[in-house]
């Protein structure tokens, strides 16, 4: 059985005030760790605020950072400084810094190794542009990222990670792909997977769907077979909604 996780994306936004009450509304509030893993993936400022804070169902995660063990970086953040900040989690190659930051797969495998050497949970993120649905390319397209990031990962570490699949026209624009095609793209994933580490450790990984998610439908997206949790944007800013998804889930 896959433990559900349901992830929330701060991305740029909240303050110090703003993430206090957040975190302070959602800690009594969320199901216990046993049934759903309930991540709030926070900017880098704000982590160490979030864990002294977070109660015992609350998990805290990034949203980035540096591959290197540390060096002349400046404005970057270091995979030591992530996890004694107290972040369990770690979103690694989210669309927005592939396609603004111009970071590549080649950056993505970098992080998932740098992630492991300090034992950080990577929340894989990939998936495609509108052109490649359209022209029907999206399995290809995320079987070479997966096979990129991946790439000298070993067993052990894959179960480790958790792979969200965010169709780069579904974040932010309000078209969410209908939870049948989520849930066929999932699959695909989990195929994939298969091919890497075997139908055992795909059977473990746990893949999430984010781009869109709202609270009228968590529900119908969470009810498809592969689709274990969501990575949520826009709608999990708001601690109600945060709620509602984890109890959804
Ligand atoms: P939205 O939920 O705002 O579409 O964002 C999805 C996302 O990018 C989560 O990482």
């Amino acid at each position: 059985k896959r433990i559900p996780v349901i992830a929330a994306n701060w991305k740029m936004f909240k303050t110090k005030d703003e993430a206090l009450e957040f975190i302070f509304a959602v800690n009594a509030a969320v199901p216990s760790r046993d049934e759903v893993e309930s991540i709030i993936c926070a900017p880098a400022i704000l982590l160490n605020l979030l864990v002294k804070r977070e109660g015992e169902h609350i998990r805290i995660g990034a949203q980035n950072m540096h591959y290197a063990d540390e060096g002349a970086f400046t404005g970057e953040n270091s995979p030591a400084q992530v996890k004694t900040a107290g972040a369990e989690y770690i979103l690694i190659g989210h669309s927005e810094r592939r396609s603004l930051f111009n970071e590549t797969d080649k950056d993505v495998n970098l992080k998932m190794h740098a992630a492991f050497k300090y034992d950080l949970a990577p929340i894989l993120c990939i998936g495609e542009q509108l052109d490649t649905r359209e022209a029907n390319k999206t399995k290809e397209v995320l079987d070479v990222q997966l096979d990129k990031a991946f790439e000298g990962v070993s067993k052990e570490q894959a179960l480790k990670t958790i792979v969200a699949y965010e169709p780069v026209w579904a974040i932010g624009t309000g078209k969410t792909a209908t939870p049948q095609m989520a849930n066929d793209t999932i699959k695909d994933v989990r195929a994939k997977l298969s091919d890497l580490y075997g139908a055992e450790v795909a059977a473990q990984v746990r893949i999430l769907y984010g781009g869109s998610v709202k609270p009228d439908n968590i529900e119908s997206l969470l009810q498809e077979s592969d689709i274990d949790g969501a990575l949520i944007g826009g709608a999990a800013l708001d601690h109600k909604n945060f709620l509602t998804f984890t109890k959804a889930a």
